[in-house]
């Protein structure tokens, strides 16, 4: 068969209209993409799935990440709303500010969907997609325990402090409230004791979740409390906050000679924490799969575009102030020495290498 240049130009012209693959057809629309900051690997995961993702699907994407810096997201929202996106994803520094920026996305016919972090005090958010935050806590308490159990096994109490996250993240207030859940019992029953005395997350929280200042309250907690005692666990909240308490740890010899290291828990399975848990320092984290969370934030979107109902697993947890968003949780997962290999290898979250 003879096929003139023209005609070759012909058939490509229709079969790229034909058969016109997902990557190709970014038409849908743009999805304006707010990240808190990059110093915490798991955003920098979040965004990457969610570009990935969102471009499989059709949609252009404008990812900015705020560095912590509550005015600068505000700038880069108020940018991605005049440039016209779409839709909007945020994962928001401080849960509280983003009332009058939301008010103006909703007079541009922009709908909002909160990621991972539930955004308060606006009735302009539509939709949120998370994980069981007050399971993440649960499960951070009883991993606790269960090390306690594991490497002091006859002692009565465990000397133990508290962690929390930061106090404009409403996540931080169901972590607390989960692991406290789990704790509270063991406190009333002696069988934990707070030294300190330090609880409740006005005392325990750490503004935006910054390990050093989680680092130089341990140094405090340490000096003021344990001259004469032994620490036994700290309920952390975050694998970046984990990290600044096991230097403080460390610091003062704990993990070398007779003072075996405390059991710190965490979250996020970041790369430093999960290596740290093979060395045998961290105790444990809580694995999010933040493919998981990208691609049901892909799945909202897409159907908020579309006009269908998006798909929703919760109605009830996650009051705003002004209502109860409708949410999607997912399943934490909770992460150790004895199943990292299985849960963060064998999901291809990381290689083997990665971890070395
Ligand atoms: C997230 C956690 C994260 C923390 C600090 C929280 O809102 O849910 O996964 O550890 O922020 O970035």
């Amino acid at each position: 068969m003879h096929f003139t240049k023209r005609a070759i130009l012909k058939l490509a012209v229709a079969a790229t209209f034909l058969g016109a693959p997902a990557a190709f057809a970014q038409d849908k629309g743009t999805v304006g993409i707010s990240m808190p900051t990059k110093s915490s690997a798991r955003w920098i995961s979040d965004g990457e799935s969610m570009v990935k993702q969102f471009t499989e699907a059709g949609y252009a994407t404008d990812l900015q990440y705020a560095e912590d810096d509550i005015p600068n997201q505000l700038n880069q929202i108020e940018n991605m709303i005049t440039k016209g996106v779409n839709v909007l994803v945020i994962a928001a520094i401080d849960g509280t500010t983003l009332s009058n920026a939301l008010e103006n996305a909703a007079a541009s016919g922009i709908k909002v969907i909160a990621y991972d972090r539930l955004i308060r005090e606006s009735g302009d958010v539509s939709y949120y997609a998370t994980f069981d935050n007050f399971k993440v806590g649960v499960q951070q308490a009883e991993s606790l325990v269960k090390g306690l159990k594991e490497r002091f096994p006859d002692v009565k109490p465990h000397n133990v402090e508290l962690f929390g996250g930061s106090p404009d993240d409403n996540n931080a207030f169901f972590f607390y409230n989960g692991a406290m859940s789990v704790l509270q019992p063991l406190i009333d029953s002696g069988d934990i004791a707070i030294p300190s005395g330090q609880m409740g997350m006005d005392v325990v929280g750490t503004l935006r979740w910054d390990g050093a200042v989680a680092q130089a309250r341990m140094d405090n907690l340490l000096s003021a409390n344990y001259g004469d005692k032994v620490l036994h666990g700290a309920l952390s909240p975050y694998d970046g906050l984990s990290i600044g308490i096991l230097s403080s740890l460390k610091g003062v010899g704990y993990g070398s000679g007779d003072l075996a290291m405390p059991i710190v828990t965490g979250q996020d399975a970041e790369i430093p924490s999960v290596k740290s848990m093979i060395a045998g320092e961290q105790y444990s984290t809580v694995f999010k799969d933040t493919r998981a969370l990208a691609g049901v934030t892909v799945k909202m979107v897409d159907a908020l575009l579309t006009g269908s109902e998006p798909e929703i697993n919760d109605t009830e947890t996650y009051d705003n102030g002004v209502k109860v968003v409708p949410s999607y949780l997912l399943e934490p997962v909770s992460v150790d020495a004895s199943n990292y290999e299985e849960v963060l290898v064998g999901s291809g979250y990381y290689t083997a290498d990665q971890l070395k």
